[in-house]
């Protein structure tokens, strides 16, 4: 039998490794539980939408949070039964019989199986619409293999006219990084023998595609730039392919004058931010940044061909047509990326064009 795209997707949510591995992510899921639980104006009362909601964990802050109404939903069916035997377990299942006679608040989540964009067939959308939509809909890189189609249609059919969408906004930042950050080190001393060869090989691989690793905050070399910043309350789905360009100079860290500091590379990632627009008592940032504690999307590494040499300007004879080598260091880099979906579904193109100045 020939699987469809979306069977083979939400199969591979399916496994519990990866929830595991979801729920196990402290930063990630405590981000979303302080949104939830520590901001009682926004969700005491309030109807909550949850798209993907795997486990359920998410109904679960909303519930304990004094929702009145959590629908959860999940492609998987997996999934879906599984947070229904949670809820249910924790005592916060709906009980569509004992509707009337119980009124207790706590029992308020139902799990339905359903793509978020079959949604109305499946369920009773609240007359003007949900108060609240959260959702955990981030990828590496922000948007590889992300579900932001989904959760923006979701926003526009199910949420209330100028309801919250928690998190409401998604920032992709990127910087330069020095060797540190790319394996060479690694191979240069493999039990004080000279590999080097491979890690050539190795980072000359990875120049044509990108690694999700974690890079430490002190293989930095450069400032940090913003890509691109979306708005989840307003972007529409066709913002969601964009072109940053950018410039990148040495940080003052990452300067080792005189010397010259070399960059391997650009490292990008991401902040999701649930701001004090829907956030009033505490707002909350996610992030991803290797200048804060690794989550499981580390981070996304792009290695150049060819190192470039940079050196801060005041160590600089002048401009020069050849900048980037040792003699002739960069003061800057100027990049352009652009991430595009790719006609498969769920993929993205990123490329990414350098040019040393
Ligand atoms: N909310 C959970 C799970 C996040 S993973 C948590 O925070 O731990 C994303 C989940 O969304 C997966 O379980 C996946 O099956 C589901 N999903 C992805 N796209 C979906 C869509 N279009 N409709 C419904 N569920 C979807």
């Amino acid at each position: 039998a020939i699987k469809s795209v979306d069977d083979n997707y939400f199969g591979s949510y399916s496994s519990f490794g990866i929830h595991r591995e979801m729920l196990g992510d402290k930063i990630r899921t405590e981000a979303y539980r302080d949104a939830l639980l520590c901001n009682p104006s926004l969700m005491n009362g309030a109807t909550v939408l949850d798209v993907g909601c795997g486990t359920g964990i998410l109904s679960l802050f909303a519930a304990k949070a004094g929702a009145s109404r959590v629908v959860a939903v999940d492609g998987s069916a997996k999934m879906v039964s599984v947070a229904t035997q949670v809820a249910k377990n924790n005592g916060l299942l709906y009980d569509e019989n004992k509707e009337v006679e119980l009124k207790q608040i706590s029992k308020v989540v139902s799990v339905v199986h359903t793509k978020a964009e079959e949604l109305d067939h499946k369920v009773r959308i609240p007359p003007n619409g949900f108060d609240v939509l959260v959702s955990e809909w981030m990828g590496y890189c922000l948007l590889y293999e992300s579900m932001l189609s989904s959760v923006l249609y979701a926003r526009d059919h199910f949420l209330k006219p100028g309801g919250a969408i928690l998190p409401d906004t998604a920032t992709i930042l990127g910087a330069g990084f020095g060797k540190g950050g790319t394996s060479l080190p690694f191979w240069e001393n493999v039990y004080g023998f000279d590999m080097s060869c491979i890690g050539k090989e190795v980072t000359s691989n990875s120049a044509r595609f990108p690694v999700v690793d974690i890079v430490a905050s002190q293989d930095i070399v450069t400032e940090t730039a913003v890509l691109h910043s979306f708005d989840l309350a307003t972007m529409k789905e066709n913002e969601m392919d964009f072109t940053a360009s950018f410039e990148l100079r040495l940080s003052e860290s990452g300067a080792v004058v005189p010397e010259v500091t070399w960059c391997y590379g650009i490292v990008l990632w991401f902040d999701t931010g649930f701001t004090d627009r829907f956030c009033k008592e505490k707002p909350v940032v996610l992030s991803t940044s290797p200048f804060s504690t690794p989550t499981h999307w580390s981070q996304t590494i792009f290695t150049f061909e060819e190192p470039i040499a940079m050196a801060k300007e005041e160590y600089l004879l002048g401009p020069s047509a050849s900048a980037g080598t040792e003699e002739c260091p960069a003061v800057m880099i100027r990049s352009r990326i652009s991430i595009v979906r790719a006609s498969e579904h769920r993929s993205i193109d990123i490329s990414v064009e350098t040019t040393a100045i």
